[in-house]
């Protein structure tokens, strides 16, 4: 794992340059500036984890640039620069995209410094995983994954969800990571199935729920209020009927009370758990919170929805993220909080990267944000710093 970054501005104008690189320092970060689009891939080495683009200089463009960094398979996140319109911003990330390369995030000219430190910090913070995590392809051994069990090997991250109205932090969402003693860490997109294909979800979940509701008690605001606690719960643990009541036997161990718990079900999930609603009926009779994950992607019903009990829809990052650049995604957020609304639900929006997206969801009436911009999934520690810094800017901004 990569931890400091290194980072390379290319921009024609010196004046970018220079706050960026000031401001990447002041951060922890190493950075490099050049003028010349054609020195940047003797620049742009191994450890460089963040390239700031500029789209316009004179000789050689930012769609050219985007294309040499394709070709050498470069894995750093690009931030992509602009004082011309979003949309070719917009144009320059798909095509990014479809050469490989991975844009988490950009700027319009002439921007503001707090604007630039959300990008830096966010993509910063979004430590790159190495080639063995990130390579799907390669097989974990069975053996190796039941070690995890043994070793302890889980860890939790947690990422702050906000109130869009207020700003406050209402809740955190756990999220689980792999210590591998050799890889790093790896990220659950890599493991979960491989989990429920050695039917070893149910002592993940407990393991995961346990801890979690350990750890959250610290997360509190000076009142002592802690955030709701949200939890990925995979389907097939649903099933256990048994499972409202050991849920409740550990909240009640841990004193955490039922009501400050949501649980998350993916969309699909609810799908094939259409038959058995009775476990959710009693989760919620315990009070705890339903939230329906990865909303939109799983053409749910709306009738089908109203026979569940859930109080929250989550919308599904891949509409937040493509909103600007394609209408029917744009419709279907619309859509989604329209009908969350009318079923009297929450609707929260996941992977909120930047301040369009951010104020686009206000303006719509989104209710919850979760995203990048705020904050990455951290380890609790971490999150404890960043809830401090978080509230105490909150509360300068009330003054
Ligand atoms: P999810 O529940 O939809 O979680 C949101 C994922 O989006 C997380 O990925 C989170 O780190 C990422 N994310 C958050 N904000 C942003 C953003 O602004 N931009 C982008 N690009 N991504 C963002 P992560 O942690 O890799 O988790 C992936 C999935 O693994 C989760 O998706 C969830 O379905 C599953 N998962 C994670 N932990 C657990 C667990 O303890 N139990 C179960 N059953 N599933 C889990
Ligand atoms: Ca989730
Ligand atoms: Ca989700």
């Amino acid at each position: 794992m990569r931890t400091a970054q290194r980072v390379l501005v290319i921009d024609d104008d010196v004046a970018v340059g220079e706050i960026v690189c000031a401001s990447a320092r002041a951060m922890g970060m190493s950075c490099d500036v050049t003028r010349e689009p054609l020195t940047v891939v003797n620049l742009v080495t191994p450890d460089t984890g963040l390239i700031l683009l500029d789209l316009m200089m004179p000789g050689m463009d930012g769609v050219e640039v985007l294309r040499l960094l394709g070709e050498r398979q470069c894995k750093a996140g690009i931030v992509l620069m602009s004082g011309i319109n979003i949309r070719v911003i917009e144009t320059a990330k798909k095509l990014a995209r479809t050469l490989g390369l991975s844009v988490v995030g950009h700027l319009q000219k002439p921007f503001a410094l707090p604007e630039l430190k959300a990008v830096l910090g966010a993509t910063a913070a979004e430590e790159m995983p190495d080639a063995y995590i990130a390579d799907p392809e390669i097989a974990i051994p069975d053996q190796e994954l039941r070690n995890a069990f043994e070793h302890n090997e889980f860890v939790l991250y947690y990422q702050p969800q906000m109130s869009i109205a207020t700003g406050e932090v209402t809740g955190v969402e756990a999220l689980t990571r792999w210590q591998h003693p050799k890889a790093g860490l790896i990220f659950p997109d890599h493991f979960i199935s491989h989990i429920e294909a050695l039917g070893l979800m149910d002592r993940f979940c407990w393991i995961t729920v346990d801890r979690a509701m350990a750890d959250v008690k610290q997360f509190a605001d000076p009142d002592g209020k802690v955030p709701r606690l949200a939890l990925n719960v995979s389907v097939s643990s649903l099933r256990d009927l048994k499972f409202p009541d050991t849920f409740m036997s550990l909240a009640r161990e841990h004193d955490f009370p039922a009501e400050n718990i949501a649980i998350e079900i993916t969309e699909s999930g609810l799908i094939e758990f259409s038959l058995a609603l009775d476990v959710l009926t009693r989760l919620r009779m315990r009070n705890i919170q339903l939230s329906i994950d990865d909303f939109g992607t799983g053409y749910s019903m709306m009738r089908q929805l109203q026979n569940v009990p859930a109080i929250e829809l989550k919308i599904d990052k891949m509409f937040v993220q493509n909103m600007y650049s394609n209408h029917s995604d744009l419709v279907m957020v619309e859509k989604i909080i329209e009908m969350g609304h009318e079923m009297e639900m929450e609707v929260i929006a996941e992977g909120v990267e930047t301040e369009d997206q951010f104020r686009l969801l206000r303006e719509k009436g989104c209710d919850g944000v979760q995203g990048f911009l705020f904050s990455r999934a951290l380890p609790p520690d971490e999150l404890v710093g960043w809830l401090d810094s978080y509230r105490s800017r909150q509360v300068l901004q009330g003054q």
